[in-house]
């Protein structure tokens, strides 16, 4: 495998999908489902702060009749889930990675799903996706 990407959300998309122009082989590593932080991380009635006509990815921009509106959470999931569809992003979703270790050639990647070794890696996790819960939770009544 040429190169892996950690992460099925946008920046993970987007460098997929930059690969399969390039003809370079790779895989989409998501330890849950496509766009898994708007699925599951979010709240029903979030929306963006961004106006759809911000809302762009290589080769595919907001085409919808409200460019000055502010996308639904579905709608959000909806975008990425046909931008995948449309880049055919290698995704393998559940599946995660747990470890990552430079060898001499590239990268041995540690998943839920068994190893790969890769000569080059994209780090798309996203931000603060690792729960940091204070000690004074524990005072706090249920
Ligand atoms: C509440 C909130 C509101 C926001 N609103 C806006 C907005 O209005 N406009 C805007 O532009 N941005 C907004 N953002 C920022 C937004 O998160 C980013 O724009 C964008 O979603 C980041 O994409 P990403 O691909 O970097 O990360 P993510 O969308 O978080 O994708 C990371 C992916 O990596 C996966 N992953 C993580 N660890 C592993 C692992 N070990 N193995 C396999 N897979 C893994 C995750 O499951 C996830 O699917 C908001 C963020 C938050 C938290």
């Amino acid at each position: 495998m040429t190169t892996v990407v950690i992460g099925a959300g946008h920046a993970g998309l987007a460098a997929s999908r930059l690969l399969t122009d390039r003809s370079i082989d790779h895989v989409v590593l998501e330890r849950g489902e496509i766009a898994n932080s708007w699925r599951r991380e979010r709240w029903d009635s979030l929306r963006l702060l961004t106006p759809n006509w911000q809302t762009r990815l290589p080769g595919s921009k907001y085409e919808g009749p409200d460019p000055d509106g502010y996308m639904t959470m579905g709608e959000v999931t909806a975008f990425l889930s046909q931008f995948a569809h449309l880049s055919g992003a290698p995704v393998r979703t559940n599946t995660n990675v747990t470890s990552v270790t430079r060898v001499d050639d590239g990268y041995h990647v540690a998943t839920s799903n068994g190893d790969i070794r890769c000569g080059s890696l994209v780090i798309a996790s996203g931000a603060c996706n690792l729960p940091s819960v204070p000690s004074i939770r524990s005072s706090i009544p249920p």
